[in-house]
């Protein structure tokens, strides 16, 4: 529920916190604040947009720190529950890597069902008592003496103390507030489908592997089911979007997706009381491998910077400008050892 005020003879609704999104970000964070007890709000596009079925989109491969996040939010299942094959290693094309391991063995990584894994943390996010409003597109987003008021396309004004910007690619607040952004890479386009592999012995010999090629990345995902997620990354000019040779004769199960990666940041992730997190505060392209893990994370601390502010446990201005330099810095670390490696090769980030 939002807290009510009297203006006049007039009752208005002010949220403490405004999310935009529902993404992995976004529910991230409105999860987060609804366990704080804050009075929140998500402006979302529309939700039966998730409903793909199973394995028909290709898979996003996540990190094993994913788990310890996921645990924070009550969503414990998300991952295992949309996995679609695991890997403890990546081969580079001469050797195996661990992803890490601890005194309980190898770390592992998921291949997940984005969507799946998307719709069981905006079910989590329901039943902490989320309040949405979808079909709205925002106008404006304006800044009132200790308030920020969001337009939408409908007329509908909803206020709060706070914003949460999850809406990723679509980066919401950044370009409505013009807030200034620096770009870390040359352009970078991004292709990727999802495989059916009929022959066993094909599938037999495909690992979870990033590999490159001339100008190109590529990233192998094995899937259960004798499927295969493959993601290629390039920043030269002749580009073929097709499905990588190795995998050529299999059937294509979903439509070519292209993006358009370049590495960019906004220059300010926190500005008055409004946060930007995950794509729509910074954006790499997936040979970071972190996007969903950065998302997350960046949703949960925003969260917790508000809901710090509120019990006056910080000051505003410095927990802001703490979520600011934790974001620049990890997105800037990142940065670096993307060029490191792209420096090997004819890859110029
Ligand atoms: C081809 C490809 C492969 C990738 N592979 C991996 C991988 O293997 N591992 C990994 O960790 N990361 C991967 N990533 C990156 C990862 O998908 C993103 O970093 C991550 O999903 C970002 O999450 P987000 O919540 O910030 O944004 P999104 O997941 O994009 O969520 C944004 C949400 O905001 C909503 N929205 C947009 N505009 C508005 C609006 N005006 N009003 C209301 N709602 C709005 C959208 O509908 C969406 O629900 C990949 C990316 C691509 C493109």
């Amino acid at each position: 529920m939002a807290k009510l005020n009297l203006i006049g003879n007039m009752i208005e609704k002010v949220y403490d916190v405004i999310l935009i999104g529902a993404g992995t970000a976004g529910l991230s964070s409105a999860i987060r604040c609804l366990q704080h007890e804050l009075n929140c709000v998500m402006i979302t596009g529309d939700i039966t947009k998730l409903d793909y079925p199973f394995q028909s989109t290709p898979a996003e491969s996540v990190h094993p720190g994913l788990d310890t996040l996921m645990n924070m939010l009550s969503a414990d299942k998300a991952i295992t529950s949309n996995s679609r094959g695991t890997y403890t290693r990546i081969y580079d094309g001469e050797l195996f890597q661990e992803l890490g391991r601890d005194e309980n063995g190898a770390w592992t990584g998921t291949h997940i069902d984005k969507p799946g894994f998307v719709k069981s943390l905006f079910s989590v996010a329901l039943s902490y008592g989320l309040n949405t409003i979808t079909g709205e597109k925002i106008k404006t987003i304006k800044r009132e003496k200790d308030y920020i008021i969001v337009n939408t396309s409908t007329g509908n004004q909803i206020k709060s103390r706070f914003i949460i910007d999850g809406s990723g690619k679509e980066q919401v607040a950044g370009k409505l507030l013009k807030i200034g952004k620096t770009n870390f890479s040359n352009p970078i386009i991004c292709w990727s489908g999802l495989s059916r592999i009929t022959n066993n012995n094909q599938m037999a010999s495909l690992k979870t592997s990033f590999q490159k090629y001339g100008q190109n990345w590529l990233w192998l995902a094995p899937e259960i089911n004798h499927y295969c997620t493959w993601t290629q990354v390039s920043t030269g000019k002749n580009k073929i979007y097709q499905a990588p040779v190795a995998l050529l004769n299999a059937s294509l199960v979903s439509p070519i997706q292209i993006h358009s990666m370049r590495w960019r940041l906004y220059n300010q992730v926190y500005t008055d009381r409004i946060f930007l997190c995950g794509d729509a505060a910074g954006l790499l392209d997936p040979s970071s491998g972190q996007g969903i893990l950065m998302s997350v994370m960046s949703g949960i601390f925003a969260a917790d910077t508000i809901a710090g502010i509120f019990s006056k446990e910080h000051s505003e201005a410095i927990a802001g400008s703490h979520y600011q330099q934790w974001f620049q810095q990890v997105f800037r670390d990142k940065v670096s050892q993307l060029n490191k490696y792209y420096a090997e090769s004819s890859f110029n980030g």
